[in-house]
C-alpha cells in the first residue's frame, strides 16, 4: 500500500481509489514517510474510501497508526444526506479529548515535592486505572437524561466549576441531539465512572510552557513562558466503549438490511438517516457530553488540589480553562456548500480564525488545538490556518505510536522508562504497567507537529514540557 503513495505537495502523499474516485491523503514529512511501516493503516484508509457517500479526501494525519476499522489519526467525511455514519470510525473512546488549564504559577517556584503532593491530592479524588469508578458515590449513578440535555451546564449548576468555563469547551460542553433513551442497557451499567481518568494513555499532567512561538497569540491565550499548565486527557470511559461496541455490532448485523455492507467489521456503518444511524448519533452525543462532564469534574478537583497544597486562593492561581477539544467524534459540519458528517478518530478539530463555529472568545484567533506528545517529551498548542480546509479543519491528536503496546512492554525496562522521563514526577503505583507509555513508544512530537506546520496547515503557539504526570 505504501508504494502507492506519491508526494503531491509539501508533506502530503496521495493516491486515488479508482473505484470511487476518492483521494487518500496522508500527511508525513520525508523522514516520517521513510520510517513509516504500517501498511495496514493505509489499507484502512483505503477501506474507508469505499464506504457509501464518502467525500474526498480520506485523510491520514502524521500521527497515523493502525486502529479498529479506521486508523488512529484518521479523518473520514461523509455526505450528511446520502452518506453513512460508522461507530468504529469514531472509535471506542467516544469524545476522548484533552483540555488545557493555564495558571499564574511560576514553574520555577514549584519543586518536585510540591508537584508530587498536588498529584497525590488529585488522585485521592480522581481515581485512575482501567475499570475504576467514581470516588464520590453521588457520581456513580448520574442522571443521564440531564447529561444528555444539559451537558457540562448540569454539573456547573451543582457547583463543579465556573460559569466562564462553558464557552471554552467545544460545543459549550453539550452536543445537541443527545438522547439517553438510545443508550443500550449494557452501556448504561457502565456509566459509573465520572471524574476518573481510566487506564494507559489517559493522564493528568502538570508542566511548564517551555517555548513561545507566537507572542501575540500566546498572550491572548494566557500562556506565558515558564508558567505552569495542567493537561487533562480522558474520555467517556466504559460508557463510550460499550456504545461503540454495541452499535458496531448492530450496524454490522443490519448491513444487508441497511444496504451498507462495509469491507471490514471495524467500519460497520449505517445510513445517517436510518434508524440505526440516528440511534447511534443520539447515543454518541450522550457519551460525548458525559466525556465533557468527566473532564469538567476532574478540572474542579484539580483546582481544589492546587488551592489546598499551595495554600493560595483560586483567583491568585489562575487555573483558567483554555479549551477543551474532542479527538474521537463525528460532527455535522458545513464544508463549502455541503453538510458533512466528519468522523475524526484520533484527530483534532482546529477551526481557523473567522470560522463561525469558534467560541466568541476565539472567533478572531481560531480556537486553540491541544496536541499531547508524551510524558517525557513535549506537547503543543497550535491554531489552524486557512489551508486547514484541506483536512476538513483537522489536525493530528498526538504524537502517535511507533510501537504497539505489547512491543513497548517487552522492549523497555523500568530503568529505561525512568531515563526517558527524567525530571518528570510520575504518580503511579505501578511503573511496570506504564512501560507501554514510554516516550520512545511514540513518534517524535516535533516531527509530527511540524509536518502540518510546514504543509501550511497550522501555526504553533507554544510548546509545553511535562513536570509531573498522573497515569492510569
Ligand atoms: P490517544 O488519544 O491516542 O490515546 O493518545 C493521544 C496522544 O497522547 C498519544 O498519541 C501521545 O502522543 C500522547 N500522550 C500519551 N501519554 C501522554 C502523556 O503522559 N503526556 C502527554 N503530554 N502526552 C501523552
Ligand atoms: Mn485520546
Ligand atoms: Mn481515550
Amino acid at each position: 500500500m505504501k508504494e502507492k503513495l506519491k508526494l503531491v505537495s509539501t508533506n502530503c502523499y496521495s493516491f486515488t481509489n479508482s473505484e470511487t474516485n476518492v483521494e487518500i491523503n496522508v500527511y508525513l514529512n520525508p523522514r516520517l514517510f521513510q520510517d513509516f511501516v504500517e501498511d495496514e493503516a493505509i489499507n484502512q484508509l483505503y477501506n474507508a474510501s469505499l464506504l457509501p457517500g464518502v467525500v474526498s479526501p480520506v485523510i491520514g494525519m502524521p500521527d497515523i497508526h493502525t486502529g479498529f476499522g479506521l486508523p488512529i489519526g484518521g479523518v473520514m467525511a461523509t455526505d450528511y444526506e446520502k452518506g453513512v455514519v460508522s461507530a468504529g470510525a469514531v472509535g471506542m473512546d467516544i469524545n476522548c479529548g484533552v483540555r488545557l488549564i493555564t495558571t499564574k504559577i511560576d514553574a520555577n517556584e514549584i519543586d518536585k515535592e510540591k508537584i508530587s503532593k498536588i498529584l497525590n491530592k488529585i488522585s485521592s479524588r480522581v481515581p485512575s486505572g482501567v475499570g475504576k469508578s467514581s470516588a464520590l458515590k453521588s457520581l456513580r449513578k448520574p442522571d443521564l437524561d440531564a447529561i444528555a440535555n444539559l451537558g457540562v451546564e448540569y454539573f456547573l449548576r451543582a457547583g463543579y466549576g465556573r460559569k466562564e468555563d462553558l464557552e471554552r469547551i467545544e460545543d459549550k460542553g453539550c452536543i445537541k441531539g443527545a438522547d439517553a433513551g438510545a443508550i443500550p442497557k449494557s452501556a448504561r451499567e457502565r456509566a459509573d465512572q465520572l471524574a476518573t481518568i481510566g487506564g494507559g494513555n489517559h493522564f493528568i499532567e502538570i508542566g511548564r510552557v517551555s517555548k513561545v512561538f507566537d507572542e501575540e497569540l500566546s498572550s491572548r491565550f494566557g500562556l506565558f513562558k515558564n508558567m505552569m499548565y495542567v493537561l487533562i486527557h480522558t474520555g467517556s470511559r466504559g460508557l463510550g466503549h460499550q456504545i461503540c461496541t454495541d452499535y458496531s455490532r448492530i450496524m454490522w448485523e443490519h448491513s444487508e438490511k441497511n444496504g451498507t455492507r462495509a469491507p471490514v467489521k471495524g467500519l460497520a456503518c449505517a445510513p445517517v438517516f436510518s434508524e440505526d444511524g440516528q440511534n447511534y448519533l443520539k447515543a454518541m452525543a450522550c457519551a460525548a457530553n458525559y466525556a465533557f462532564c468527566n473532564r469538567q469534574l476532574i478540572t474542579h478537583f484539580v483546582r481544589e488540589a492546587f488551592v489546598e497544597i499551595l495554600k493560595r486562593p483560586e483567583s491568585e492561581l489562575g487555573l483558567d480553562l483554555l479549551y477543551d477539544v474532542a479527538h474521537n467524534i463525528a460532527k455535522k459540519e458545513k464544508h463549502g456548500k455541503k453538510w458533512l458528517l466528519v468522523h475524526r478518530k484520533g484527530a483534532t478539530r482546529a477551526l481557523p480564525a473567522g470560522h463561525a463555529d469558534n467560541p466568541t472568545c476565539y472567533r478572531d484567533t481560531g480556537h486553540p488545538a491541544i496536541i499531547p506528545g508524551s510524558m517525557g517529551t513535549a506537547s503543543y498548542v497550535l491554531v489552524g490556518l486557512s489551508e486547514i480546509y484541506r483536512t476538513f479543519c483537522s489536525v493530528n491528536h498526538g504524537a502517535g505510536r511507533v510501537m504497539s503496546r505489547r512491543r513497548a512492554k517487552s522492549e523497555f525496562t523500568k530503568e529505561e522508562l525512568l531515563e526517558q522521563t527524567k525530571n518528570v514526577v510520575i504518580a503511579s503505583s505501578n511503573l511496570k504497567a506504564l512501560l507501554d507509555e514510554a516516550p520512545l513508544a511514540y513518534k517524535d512530537i516535533d516531527e509530527v507537529v511540524f509536518t502540518l506546520v510546514d504543509a501550511g496547515l497550522t501555526k504553533p503557539v507554544v510548546k509545553l514540557k511535562p513536570m509531573g504526570v498522573l497515569k492510569g
